[in-house]
């Protein structure tokens, strides 16, 4: 009796086409049999894949599937191309495009065109107060570029560029492959011109004909205000410089925020911790404090208590979009002393006496 097909594929039986897509192209690219010559059950597990998934992206089939089970389908007179020995159309239907359900599953479809360029990443370091004000880095990095002696053709500047014969200047060929289930036909680069589909005569001495070469690029970055440490802001189009027709990569520069102990960043605001003494916090005062725009005196309230915060509102950092600022947040912190002298144990029994208030708060 055949398996499930939803556990053939390891889906759920809610799983849209998407997923069953998805489900059957991994399962049939590592049970491909030119991949598996030396597994005798690849062949056998690669059929039943491919009529799990033949039933399932079959909307009538798997309907009635899901009612009768693999009965129904008989009886019904639904047959499987995988079953009955068809994985040559199987192979062909899914390697040549076409209208089958296995069509393009692969994306083999067609030509895949001038490989686009790779992304390039740096990274970049600035400090809070280069938060608070956005910065400027020029970084330098290694990318492929256009080869300026031959403009990108790879021809020595003044030589002819023929088209080459292999491919006659298509830039692919068709491969023929044998497999254990007949010929398979693929489509892949020219392996004469890498695809370009021309040969230069005499090819650029300063790329050796490839049009591209690595150089020492340099791009001056804008960053942001408000940035936090470690996002990464995109460059499109300046990352490696692409084949001929095809677009380049990305530059992604990562930026690290330098730590300043002084001060503990959520977001766009800024806590900062600072030590007040017993008789600051009963009589009140002002206290120097650092802020990202240098040192400050903040007001302490009368009667202060351990851990009340004062705001400095709006002295934290800018959003990274909009123009509003987080606030700055004072958090006290009242020292008692751990020893006194003759003289400040008299003044603190004083104290104590007219206070007279044994149970605070109580
Ligand atoms: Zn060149
Ligand atoms: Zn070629």
């Amino acid at each position: 009796m055949p398996r499930d097909p939803y556990q053939v594929l390891g889906v759920e039986r809610s799983a849209e086409d998407g997923e069953l897509k998805k489900a059957f192209r991994k399962l049939a690219r590592e049970l491909h049999p030119d991949v598996n010559r030396d597994d005798p059950e690849a062949e056998e597990k690669f059929k039943e894949a491919a009529e799990a998934y033949e039933i399932l992206s079959d909307p009538d089939r798997r309907a009635t599937y899901d009612q009768f089970g693999h009965e129904g389908l008989r009886s019904n007179g639904f047959s499987s191309q995988a079953a009955s020995g068809g994985i040559e159309d199987i192979l062909s239907a899914m390697f040549g495009g076409g209208n089958s359900p296995f069509g393009d599953i692969f994306g083999f479809g067609g030509r895949s065109g001038p490989a686009a360029g790779g992304d390039v990443g740096v990274t970049v370091e600035i400090d809070l107060a280069e938060v608070l004000t956005g910065a400027e880095r020029e970084v330098s990095f290694q990318a492929v570029t256009r080869c300026e002696h031959c403009h990108g053709n790879g021809a020595e500047p003044g030589t002819p560029i023929r088209t080459c014969e292999t491919c006659g200047g298509q830039g692919a060929v068709q491969q023929v492959t044998r497999t254990p289930f007949g010929q398979m036909m693929r489509q892949s680069a020219c392996p004469t011109c890498n695809g370009e589909g021309k040969i230069p005569d005499e090819p650029c001495e300063t790329c050796d004909g490839v049009g591209r070469l690595r150089k020492t690029k340099t791009y001056e970055v804008d960053i942001p205000a408000g940035i936090e440490d470690g996002q990464r802001i995109r460059v499109t189009g300046k990352g490696h410089e692409g084949e001929t027709g095809a677009p380049a990569g990305d530059l992604y520069v990562e930026v690290t925020v330098i730590g300043d102990d002084r001060f503990e960043r959520h977001g766009e605001h800024l806590v900062t911790p600072a030590k007040i003494s017993v008789t600051r916090a009963m009589l009140g005062g002002t206290i120097e404090v650092p802020t990202i725009e240098g040192m400050e005196e903040v007001k302490v309230p009368t009667g202060a208590q351990p851990g009340q915060h004062v705001v400095l509102a709006g002295r934290g950092l800018p959003t990274l979009r909009g123009r509003r600022r987080g606030d700055q947040v004072i958090v006290l912190d009242v020292v008692v002393p751990k020893k006194l002298n003759r003289k400040q144990r008299h003044a603190a029994e004083e104290l104590d006496e007219v206070l007279d208030d044994p149970h605070p708060g109580g």
